[in-house]
């Protein structure tokens, strides 16, 4: 029958999801006793747990990756409900421990050494991170006059770029479906809207990034080799990339953009979200720390097909995606490689870490050519406590 408002409050027990077919981080990490204790905290931005993994219950895994199920809806969302969120992020992170490790920053391109891949396999070079504006909720909680806030503070703020980061802004709302569509053939744009990751978690099933096409901005420069995204997953994400394998330049480029975005905006009084502990705070507990992903689209005909592939990728801490976005299956011998982890590490050594697997990948893929043997490698360490 119909509760009235006077009944007493239902029991944690009766609220907790059914997980049994799941398999994502939260849904690895979750009980009874965290989500009782949880339930009922919000945070000061009114987010709560329950909205937190919405997505991850709506979405029991991911055909490809082993996603986090969890996000946030605030910066504070991260201490409230820490209890579900400190586990979460210790498996995604390679044994990271959030309560007792600090995160290091080091945004020194000039450190990375053999950054040129053989173009031979590699046809492009990406690297990309994320910043939020602290004081305004993250985009699954963002309400209409949040985004419009963060998109005045970006755009203007980035009006600032000069020389070769000149460029335009684009907002969604006021482009044809052919414009968008030729954005995204040419990897400049976040695929449509319609990934189940994206759109249907959060707040009573609505869209959770709600991706108001009005406020969901794509800036680039006039070589289109530095991109920003405004409210999108997160509320900017900024972007450096060319056709080849010149990752060392992609990143150099990458470095000296993000510190003039991280200038300008800043001298505006704004501050991003960060502490030493979690690092940069994004919305997906993925992307905590530098929220960098490094990463080439790769031609592997031989070792794409290899039964060791993923093996070897898993030691070297490398992620796979389609070269469609992290909703695509590969197509064909082409692979989107990056870097899995984003925490505990800083940007040279991730960006480092990338190079120095994807090197290796070409090696093999060099030897299966030839008919030779190729070696897994040993395991990258896990973080020590
Ligand atoms: P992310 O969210 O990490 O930016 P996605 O997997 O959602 O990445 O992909 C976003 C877009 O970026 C897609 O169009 C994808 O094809 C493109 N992309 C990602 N990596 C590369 C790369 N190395 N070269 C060219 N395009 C890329
Ligand atoms: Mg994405």
């Amino acid at each position: 029958g119909k509760r009235d408002i006077d009944s007493p409050p239902v029991s944690s027990s009766a609220d907790y999801p059914d997980l049994r077919k799941h398999n994502n981080c939260m849904a690895s990490a979750l009980t009874p006793a965290i989500y009782g204790r949880l339930r009922d905290k919000t945070t000061p931005y009114n987010w709560t747990l329950d909205q937190s993994i919405q997505t991850g219950v709506d979405n029991p895994g991911h055909p490809f990756i082993k996603t986090v199920g969890m996000v946030a809806g605030d910066e504070e969302s991260y201490e409230v409900f820490a209890d579900l969120f400190d586990p979460v992020i210790k498996e995604r992170h390679n044994g990271y421990d959030p309560r007792t490790m600090k995160h290091p920053t080091d945004l020194d391109s000039s450190k990375i050494t053999s950054g040129m891949f053989d173009e031979r396999y590699v046809l492009s070079s990406r690297v990309r991170t994320g910043r939020s504006i602290r004081g305004l909720s993250l985009p699954p909680a963002c309400s209409r006059s949040e985004r419009r806030e963060v998109e005045r503070v970006v755009v203007q703020a980035l009006a600032g770029l000069k020389g070769d980061l000149a460029g335009r802004y684009y907002s969604l709302g006021d482009m044809t479906e052919h414009e968008q569509q030729r954005l995204i053939d040419d990897h400049f744009l976040f695929d449509k809207p319609v990934s189940p990751l994206l759109t249907c978690a959060g707040m009573a099933r609505l869209c959770f990034f709600r991706l108001d096409l009005d406020t969901l901005i794509l800036r680039h420069n006039n070589e289109k080799n530095f991109l920003v995204w405004i409210n999108e997953e997160d509320h900017t994400r900024v972007i450096s990339m060319e056709k080849g394998g010149n990752m060392k330049r992609v990143f150099e480029r990458f470095c000296r953009g993000l510190k003039e975005v991280e200038r300008l905006i800043m001298e505006r009084g704004w501050e991003f979200m960060w502490n030493e502990r979690l690092g940069y705070i994004l919305t997906c507990p993925s992307n905590l720390g530098t929220g960098l992903r490094a990463g080439v689209h790769i031609r592997l005909p031989n070792l794409g097909k290899d039964p060791r592939f993923s093996k070897i990728l898993e030691n070297l801490r490398l992620q796979k995606r389609g070269t469609g976005g992290v909703d695509t299956a590969a197509v064909g011998d082409t692979f989107d490689i990056s870097n899995l982890d984003r925490l505990g590490k800083s940007e040279v050594e991730l960006v480092q870490l990338v190079v120095d697997g994807v090197n290796y990948l070409i090696e093999c893929e060099k030897r299966l050519e030839r008919g030779q043997d190729i070696r897994i490698p040993p395991p990258l360490p896990q973080f020590k406590k």
